[in-house]
Protein backbone atom coordinates (compact mmCIF):
# COMPACT_ATOMS: atom_id res chain seq x y z
CA UNK A 1 0.00 0.00 0.00
CA UNK A 2 2.74 2.48 -1.24
CA UNK A 3 1.38 5.98 -2.18
CA UNK A 4 4.50 7.64 -3.46
CA UNK A 5 7.87 5.93 -4.37
CA UNK A 6 11.04 8.10 -4.90
CA UNK A 7 13.85 5.91 -6.62
CA UNK A 8 17.05 7.14 -7.08
CA UNK A 9 16.45 10.21 -6.92
CA UNK A 10 18.79 13.34 -8.37
CA UNK A 11 17.99 17.02 -8.85
CA UNK A 12 21.09 19.43 -10.69
CA UNK A 13 20.75 23.11 -10.80
CA UNK A 14 23.46 23.32 -13.39
CA UNK A 15 26.54 22.08 -11.27
CA UNK A 16 24.41 22.28 -7.78
CA UNK A 17 23.65 19.00 -6.52
CA UNK A 18 20.17 19.88 -4.57
CA UNK A 19 19.52 16.26 -4.05
CA UNK A 20 21.27 13.31 -4.06
CA UNK A 21 20.08 9.73 -4.34
CA UNK A 22 17.14 10.00 -2.61
CA UNK A 23 15.05 6.72 -1.92
CA UNK A 24 11.64 6.93 0.17
CA UNK A 25 8.87 5.11 0.24
CA UNK A 26 5.71 6.40 1.13
CA UNK A 27 2.81 4.69 2.69
CA UNK A 28 -0.97 5.61 1.94
CA UNK A 29 -2.01 7.24 5.03
CA UNK A 30 1.64 8.08 6.08
CA UNK A 31 2.67 11.35 7.64
CA UNK A 32 6.11 12.36 7.06
CA UNK A 33 8.02 15.25 8.10
CA UNK A 34 11.01 16.19 5.75
CA UNK A 35 13.12 18.12 8.57
CA UNK A 36 16.70 19.44 7.89
CA UNK A 37 18.88 22.44 7.10
CA UNK A 38 17.95 25.49 4.94
CA UNK A 39 19.01 24.28 1.42
CA UNK A 40 19.09 20.66 2.56
CA UNK A 41 16.86 20.35 -0.64
CA UNK A 42 13.19 19.54 1.32
CA UNK A 43 11.34 22.01 -0.82
CA UNK A 44 12.77 20.95 -4.02
CA UNK A 45 11.70 17.25 -2.99
CA UNK A 46 8.16 18.26 -2.92
CA UNK A 47 8.29 20.60 -5.95
CA UNK A 48 9.41 17.34 -7.86
CA UNK A 49 6.29 14.91 -6.09
CA UNK A 50 4.05 17.30 -6.93
CA UNK A 51 5.41 17.30 -10.61
CA UNK A 52 6.11 20.68 -10.91
CA UNK A 53 9.39 19.77 -12.11
CA UNK A 54 10.83 16.70 -13.25
CA UNK A 55 13.95 14.80 -11.40
CA UNK A 56 17.81 15.12 -13.46
CA UNK A 57 17.71 11.21 -12.92
CA UNK A 58 15.82 8.76 -11.25
CA UNK A 59 11.71 8.52 -11.03
CA UNK A 60 8.71 9.42 -8.33
CA UNK A 61 5.72 7.26 -8.54
CA UNK A 62 2.43 8.61 -7.08
CA UNK A 63 -0.43 6.27 -6.46
CA UNK A 64 -1.39 2.98 -8.77
CA UNK A 65 -1.75 5.69 -12.32
CA UNK A 66 1.22 7.75 -11.21
CA UNK A 67 -1.55 10.98 -11.58
CA UNK A 68 -0.41 14.41 -9.92
CA UNK A 69 -4.41 15.06 -10.28
CA UNK A 70 -4.67 13.51 -6.57
CA UNK A 71 -2.31 16.25 -4.68
CA UNK A 72 -2.65 19.47 -3.29
CA UNK A 73 0.01 21.76 -2.00
CA UNK A 74 0.36 24.23 0.53
CA UNK A 75 2.52 27.24 1.60
CA UNK A 76 3.62 29.53 4.07
CA UNK A 77 1.58 32.29 2.08
CA UNK A 78 -2.43 31.23 2.14
CA UNK A 79 -2.47 32.53 -1.41
CA UNK A 80 -5.85 33.27 -1.01
CA UNK A 81 -7.49 35.79 -3.78
CA UNK A 82 -7.97 39.34 -1.76
CA UNK A 83 -10.83 40.36 -3.70
CA UNK A 84 -13.31 37.50 -3.27
CA UNK A 85 -14.58 36.32 0.08
CA UNK A 86 -14.07 33.06 1.51
CA UNK A 87 -16.75 30.76 0.09
CA UNK A 88 -16.01 32.27 -3.46
CA UNK A 89 -12.19 31.63 -2.47
CA UNK A 90 -12.87 27.79 -1.96
CA UNK A 91 -15.29 27.35 -5.12
CA UNK A 92 -13.25 29.43 -7.25
CA UNK A 93 -12.73 27.50 -10.70
CA UNK A 94 -15.32 25.25 -10.27
CA UNK A 95 -18.79 24.61 -12.46
CA UNK A 96 -19.81 21.70 -10.24
CA UNK A 97 -23.41 22.98 -8.28
CA UNK A 98 -22.33 21.22 -5.33
CA UNK A 99 -19.38 22.94 -4.75
CA UNK A 100 -20.63 25.70 -2.53
CA UNK A 101 -22.35 23.16 -0.49
CA UNK A 102 -18.64 21.40 -0.40
CA UNK A 103 -16.82 24.50 0.57
CA UNK A 104 -19.54 24.48 3.31
CA UNK A 105 -18.32 21.06 4.42
CA UNK A 106 -14.94 22.00 4.57
CA UNK A 107 -15.56 24.99 6.75
CA UNK A 108 -16.71 22.98 9.11
CA UNK A 109 -13.98 20.54 8.93
CA UNK A 110 -11.55 23.67 9.52
CA UNK A 111 -13.92 25.10 11.99
CA UNK A 112 -14.41 28.44 10.15
CA UNK A 113 -18.20 27.15 9.33
CA UNK A 114 -19.13 31.56 10.17
CA UNK A 115 -16.71 32.89 7.86
CA UNK A 116 -18.12 32.03 4.76
CA UNK A 117 -18.55 35.86 4.02
CA UNK A 118 -16.16 37.12 5.13
CA UNK A 119 -12.75 38.40 3.21
CA UNK A 120 -9.22 37.22 3.71
CA UNK A 121 -8.13 40.77 5.22
CA UNK A 122 -10.70 40.37 7.86
CA UNK A 123 -9.08 37.31 9.18
CA UNK A 124 -6.04 36.47 11.51
CA UNK A 125 -3.17 34.53 10.24
CA UNK A 126 -3.76 31.15 11.43
CA UNK A 127 -7.51 31.83 10.22
CA UNK A 128 -6.35 32.54 6.44
CA UNK A 129 -4.08 29.32 7.01
CA UNK A 130 -6.94 27.32 7.67
CA UNK A 131 -8.60 28.56 4.98
CA UNK A 132 -6.15 27.63 2.60
CA UNK A 133 -6.04 23.92 4.31
CA UNK A 134 -9.58 23.60 3.28
CA UNK A 135 -9.05 25.13 -0.48
CA UNK A 136 -6.28 22.55 -0.91
CA UNK A 137 -8.87 19.88 0.02
CA UNK A 138 -11.48 21.14 -2.05
CA UNK A 139 -10.53 18.48 -5.11
CA UNK A 140 -10.82 15.54 -2.53
CA UNK A 141 -6.98 14.91 -2.82
CA UNK A 142 -5.16 11.87 -1.51
CA UNK A 143 -1.79 12.90 -0.74
CA UNK A 144 -1.43 16.72 0.85
CA UNK A 145 2.09 18.77 0.43
CA UNK A 146 2.10 21.26 3.07
CA UNK A 147 5.67 23.66 2.61
CA UNK A 148 6.27 25.46 5.97
CA UNK A 149 2.18 26.35 6.22
CA UNK A 150 2.88 27.28 9.95
CA UNK A 151 6.12 28.77 9.31
CA UNK A 152 4.92 32.95 9.81
CA UNK A 153 2.17 31.95 13.13
CA UNK A 154 3.12 32.67 16.55
CA UNK A 155 4.08 29.80 18.98
CA UNK A 156 0.31 29.28 20.00
CA UNK A 157 -1.53 29.30 17.27
CA UNK A 158 1.19 26.95 15.35
CA UNK A 159 0.44 24.63 18.11
CA UNK A 160 -3.46 24.72 17.49
CA UNK A 161 -2.64 24.38 13.71
CA UNK A 162 -0.70 21.01 13.92
CA UNK A 163 -3.70 19.71 15.72
CA UNK A 164 -6.14 20.68 13.63
CA UNK A 165 -3.88 19.24 10.48
CA UNK A 166 -3.54 15.88 12.25
CA UNK A 167 -7.13 15.98 13.05
CA UNK A 168 -7.94 16.58 9.42
CA UNK A 169 -5.59 14.80 7.48
CA UNK A 170 -7.01 11.53 9.70
CA UNK A 171 -10.27 12.21 8.42
CA UNK A 172 -10.09 12.31 5.11
CA UNK A 173 -7.68 9.51 5.07
CA UNK A 174 -4.81 11.71 3.82
CA UNK A 175 -1.01 10.82 2.78
CA UNK A 176 0.87 13.55 3.90
CA UNK A 177 4.43 15.17 3.46
CA UNK A 178 4.95 18.43 5.74
CA UNK A 179 8.30 19.98 4.95
CA UNK A 180 9.22 21.91 8.34
CA UNK A 181 12.36 23.72 9.82
CA UNK A 182 10.67 23.02 13.03
CA UNK A 183 12.02 19.52 14.68
CA UNK A 184 9.09 19.97 17.66
CA UNK A 185 6.85 20.19 15.34
CA UNK A 186 8.03 17.32 13.24
CA UNK A 187 8.13 15.10 16.61
CA UNK A 188 4.67 15.84 17.27
CA UNK A 189 3.18 15.66 13.93
CA UNK A 190 4.97 12.63 12.09
CA UNK A 191 4.57 8.78 12.16
CA UNK A 192 8.14 9.03 10.87
CA UNK A 193 10.49 12.00 10.30
CA UNK A 194 13.17 12.48 6.89
CA UNK A 195 16.26 14.23 7.45
CA UNK A 196 17.72 15.77 4.15
CA UNK A 197 21.14 16.48 4.91
CA UNK A 198 23.04 19.48 2.96
CA UNK A 199 24.12 17.93 -0.64
CA UNK A 200 28.33 17.45 -0.13
CA UNK A 201 28.81 18.95 -3.44
CA UNK A 202 26.82 21.75 -2.50
CA UNK A 203 28.75 22.48 0.27
CA UNK A 204 32.18 22.15 -0.71
CA UNK A 205 31.09 25.09 -3.40
CA UNK A 206 29.75 27.79 -0.81
CA UNK A 207 32.50 26.72 1.80
CA UNK A 208 34.41 30.34 1.95
CA UNK A 209 37.63 28.56 3.11
CA UNK A 210 37.87 25.90 0.83
CA UNK A 211 37.47 29.06 -1.80
CA UNK A 212 40.50 31.23 -0.70
CA UNK A 213 42.76 27.72 -0.92
CA UNK A 214 42.77 27.31 -4.51
P1 LIG B 1 15.35 23.60 1.47
O1 LIG B 1 13.92 23.59 1.11
O2 LIG B 1 15.77 22.39 2.27
O3 LIG B 1 15.79 24.87 2.12
P2 LIG B 1 15.76 23.83 -1.36
O4 LIG B 1 15.11 22.64 -1.95
O5 LIG B 1 15.04 25.12 -1.40
O6 LIG B 1 16.21 23.47 0.13
O7 LIG B 1 17.17 24.05 -2.07
C1 LIG B 1 18.14 23.02 -2.24
C2 LIG B 1 19.31 23.57 -3.02
O8 LIG B 1 18.91 23.75 -4.39
C3 LIG B 1 19.80 24.93 -2.55
O9 LIG B 1 21.19 24.98 -2.74
C4 LIG B 1 19.09 25.89 -3.46
O10 LIG B 1 19.83 27.09 -3.59
C5 LIG B 1 19.06 25.11 -4.75
N1 LIG B 1 17.88 25.45 -5.59
C6 LIG B 1 16.58 25.24 -5.26
N2 LIG B 1 15.78 25.63 -6.26
C7 LIG B 1 16.58 26.12 -7.25
C8 LIG B 1 16.33 26.67 -8.55
N3 LIG B 1 15.09 26.79 -9.04
N4 LIG B 1 17.41 27.05 -9.27
C9 LIG B 1 18.66 26.91 -8.79
N5 LIG B 1 18.95 26.40 -7.57
C10 LIG B 1 17.93 26.00 -6.81
P1 LIG C 1 -2.69 14.39 -14.42
O1 LIG C 1 -3.20 15.41 -15.39
O2 LIG C 1 -3.19 13.01 -14.63
O3 LIG C 1 -2.74 14.83 -13.00
P2 LIG C 1 -0.07 15.43 -14.82
O4 LIG C 1 -0.44 16.34 -15.95
O5 LIG C 1 0.17 16.02 -13.48
O6 LIG C 1 -1.12 14.24 -14.70
O7 LIG C 1 1.22 14.62 -15.24
C1 LIG C 1 1.23 13.93 -16.46
C2 LIG C 1 2.12 12.73 -16.33
O8 LIG C 1 3.48 13.13 -16.21
C3 LIG C 1 1.83 11.93 -15.09
O9 LIG C 1 0.80 10.99 -15.26
C4 LIG C 1 3.14 11.27 -14.83
O10 LIG C 1 3.24 10.07 -15.55
C5 LIG C 1 4.16 12.24 -15.37
N1 LIG C 1 4.83 12.97 -14.29
C6 LIG C 1 4.52 14.18 -13.80
N2 LIG C 1 5.35 14.55 -12.85
C7 LIG C 1 6.26 13.56 -12.71
C8 LIG C 1 7.40 13.35 -11.87
N3 LIG C 1 7.79 14.24 -10.95
N4 LIG C 1 8.10 12.21 -12.01
C9 LIG C 1 7.73 11.30 -12.92
N5 LIG C 1 6.68 11.43 -13.75
C10 LIG C 1 5.94 12.55 -13.64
Amino acid sequence: NSMIEIKNVNKMYQNLTALENVNLNINQGEFIALVGMSGGGKSTLLRLIAGLEKPTSGEITVGKDNSRSVMRMMFQEDRLLPWMNVLDNLSFGSKDKNTKAHAKELLDLVELGDYANHFPNQLSGGQKQRIALARALMTNPKVLLLDEPLGALDALTRRKMQDLILDVCQKQHLTTILVTHDVDEAARMADRIVVMKESTNYYEEDCPKNRNAG
